[in-house]
């Protein structure tokens, strides 16, 4: 650059833009840096692109790339799209893709402890969650379950507080809950059969049609905005709260260890972080939509709001102790892993009686 142009441009750029603008333009030779591109597949048990749950796998995939400058790329399938969306796990732990996105809860049938990183009847909260697998010890014995089929679990989402579901029966008493057919999975399923109802599977997409049809009496999913799109309030009465059987449930992302452990360590260090804001980003949109769906159920759709009694839940809760007691007295890891849970549940439960809960009473 000629010594004239150059006192042009340096007076023409502001104090901050001439540094970097002089050391493009004078300076070093660019470097030219040979990086390898890596590109991936996720597989996820949720409908392509479905709200909030299928959204925040998209998004995690999207942050992945921007952040790694297009070094690492990952292409989201929904469940179904390339395998089935319980076919996920297996698919990842086996290497034939890279990464998965679910609830470790649908994978009760490869390790039972595999639950408790998802969501326990009457146990943590999202705050809660958070805290216990991030710095109360939590990772280690995820990274342990999971460890054993190859797989390095990264959490990526929470749903917060789940409502009690939809019911076309008023539960007055526990006895209402005999004889009734409702979709709610896991360890909740469980409890609901211990008060005499039947735990149904049934796929999301058929829930709606079940409903309507009575093939079903009650069905729980997940809180006002994803139960909105479902749109149950168009074919059940009762919408209850809390649910009790999911009271912070956890989304997961898994990785195939061997291609986590292929990458150099900024791009490893990405997909974990990413992850950490994708769990945030989730948890803040189910927040504020929720707000917004279930004050729109109420005022637009004459949605009737009920709490569960307090026998019937102070019940359910005993069945809950009852059921994960069975679990955790026939597998040794599910026991390692629930006696880390329920010694932070005590500790949060004592700090949280004089902060959070304190703190809302102060609005009753
Ligand atoms: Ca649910």
């Amino acid at each position: 650059m000629e010594k004239n142009n150059r006192r042009d441009f340096l007076k023409k750029a502001t104090a901050a833009t001439a540094v970097a603008a002089t050391a493009t333009t004078i300076g070093a030779p660019a470097i030219v840096r040979a990086e390898k591109t890596y590109n991936w597949k996720m597989v996820t048990t949720w409908p392509p692109h479905f709200p909030l749950l299928g959204e925040g796998a998209d998004k995690l995939a999207e942050s992945i790339k921007v952040m790694s400058g297009g070094r690492l790329n990952i292409q989201v399938y929904g469940g179904g799209e390339l395998v089935p969306p319980l076919q996920a796990f297996d698919a990842v732990s086996q290497g034939m893709v890279q990464m998965g996105h679910g609830a470790a809860y649908y994978w009760a049938g490869k390790a039972p402890a595999t639950q408790f990183f998802a969501a326990v009847p009457f146990g943590l909260n999202a705050q809660g969650m958070n805290a216990w697998l991030y710095t109360g010890g939590g990772m280690e014995l995820w990274n342990e379950v999971y460890g054993k089929f190859n797989l390095k679990p990264l959490p990526a989402g929470n749903t917060g507080v789940q409502m009690g579901g939809w019911f076309n029966r008023e539960i007055k008493s526990l006895d209402d809950f005999k004889g009734l057919k409702m979709r709610i999975p896991g360890l909740g399923g469980k409890v609901l059969a211990k008060a005499g109802g039947t735990a149904v599977l049934s796929p999301g997409g058929e829930l709606y049609t079940n409903l309507e049809r009575g093939v079903i009496d009650a069905t729980e999913w997940v809180g006002p905005y994803n139960d909105y799109k479902m749109g149950f309030y168009k074919v059940a009465k009762y919408y209850y709260y809390p649910g009790w059987h999911e009271p912070g449930t956890v989304l997961e992302s898994f990785v195939n260890k061997d291609a986590y452990e292929s990458l150099p360590k900024d791009l490893q260090a990405i997909v974990t972080n990413a992850t950490v804001a994708a769990n945030m980003w989730t948890l803040c949109e189910s927040e504020t939509k929720n707000n917004i769906y279930l004050d729109k159920m109420v005022k637009e759709e004459g949605v009737l709001l009920k709490k569960f009694p307090a026998d019937v839940v102070k019940q359910l809760r005993k069945y809950s102790v009852e059921v994960l007691e069975e679990i955790v007295a026939n597998d040794p890891m599910s026991k390692k892993v629930y006696d880390s849970f329920s010694k932070f549940q005590k500790q949060q439960q004592a700090w949280s009686k004089i902060s959070e809960r304190a703190y809302y009473e102060l609005f009753d």
